[in-house]
């Protein structure tokens, strides 16, 4: 019996690896197909100013829409991308899309993005990524790109020349994730950070008044001591929240202010705020 019952396990365990691996390859030619027909949107998170509860800007998280799986979350696909060198590609399309979104943004709100750190090693990252703003007409300054684990063992001066072009035009760059394994303390030395980005997974836990609340409040206390902007990411609750306004002047996202919506969302969203630029047109035609 022990003998049978051994060999279905293994024939199990062969079946489920087999099941893997036709599901990494199907998952592969699914995300090359996705680039090429350009089936990635980007949704947007709200980013708010703690103090006073103004939005500020918005972070771009890609989604995949696809005819297949239905929407697709990017811990699922970011990291086949990765895998099959298309992330370049993608990035670059999401991040078109989303400049052509927040052209119609009030011009003091921010648009963040996450890049990858395999972009990163590519060389002419910063040329493409200039290309791109100067193509949509967006302001440098408004841009924020978000980086968690580093490449710098690899090639320090690489990725070096890469910031400093792009904190040349205004660019500002942040650590994100900050606090995990990815983003150690050692890291803020190695790239001139804008701003730091407090996990969410701390943020979460100031709620159980647990060890992550302290650790919250001791990296809000470094970002001061090294005059870097924090933001908080994760905010589900009036608790946290109320938490962290006191702890100063800082930034914070989370589902408490609204989960990440695409582009007609926002859109709408702004409207009610004032904030699209036709808005503004509108008004100082009947106004001006
Ligand atoms: P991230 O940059 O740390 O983004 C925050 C993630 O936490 C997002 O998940 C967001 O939806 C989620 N989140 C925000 N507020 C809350 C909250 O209050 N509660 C909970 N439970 N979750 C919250 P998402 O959209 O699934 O993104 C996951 C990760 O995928 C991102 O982490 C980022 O590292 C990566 N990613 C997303 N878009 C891109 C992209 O365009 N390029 C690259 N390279 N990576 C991306
Ligand atoms: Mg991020
Ligand atoms: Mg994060
Ligand atoms: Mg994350």
């Amino acid at each position: 019996y022990a003998k049978k019952r051994g060999r279905n396990r293994f024939y199990w365990f062969e079946l489920q690896m087999e099941n893997e691996l036709r599901y990494r390859n199907e998952l592969e030619t699914g995300v090359r197909e996705a680039v090429k027909a350009q089936e990635f949107v980007p949704f947007y998170e709200q980013q708010i100013d703690l103090e006073t509860g103004n939005l500020v800007g918005f972070e771009m998280l890609a989604r995949w829409q696809s005819s297949k799986y239905g929407m697709v979350n990017p811990d699922i696909f970011i990291p086949v991308a990765e895998k099959i060198d298309l992330i370049g590609e993608l990035s670059e399309q999401l991040i078109r899309q989303a400049l052509s979104d927040a052209h119609e943004w009030d011009p003091s709100l921010s648009l963040s993005v996450n890049i990858s750190p395999l972009q990163l090693r590519d060389p002419w990252f910063a040329q493409k990524l200039l290309q791109i703003l100067v193509e949509s007409g967006f302001p440098p300054h408004r841009l924020e790109i978000e980086i968690t684990e580093s490449c710098l063992h690899e090639n320090v001066a690489a990725v070096r020349s890469i910031v400093s072009s792009l904190k040349n035009q205004g660019i500002r760059i942040s650590l994100d994730d900050f606090g995990t394994g990815y983003s150690s303390l050692s890291q803020l030395r190695s790239l001139p950070f804008d701003r730091l980005k407090i996990d969410r997974s701390f943020v979460t836990e100031m709620a159980a008044e647990n060890v992550g609340g302290e650790l919250v409040r001791a990296i809000v206390a470094l970002g001061k001591g090294l005059s870097l902007p924090v933001t908080a990411e994760g905010i589900e609750n009036g608790k946290v929240l109320q938490e962290l306004q006191g702890l100063g002047d800082i930034k914070g996202q989370g589902y408490l202010y609204g989960r990440p919506e695409d582009a007609r969302a926002t859109r709408q969203r702004l409207s009610k705020l004032g904030l699209l630029v036709k808005d503004h047109k509108r008004l100082s035609r009947i106004y001006g």
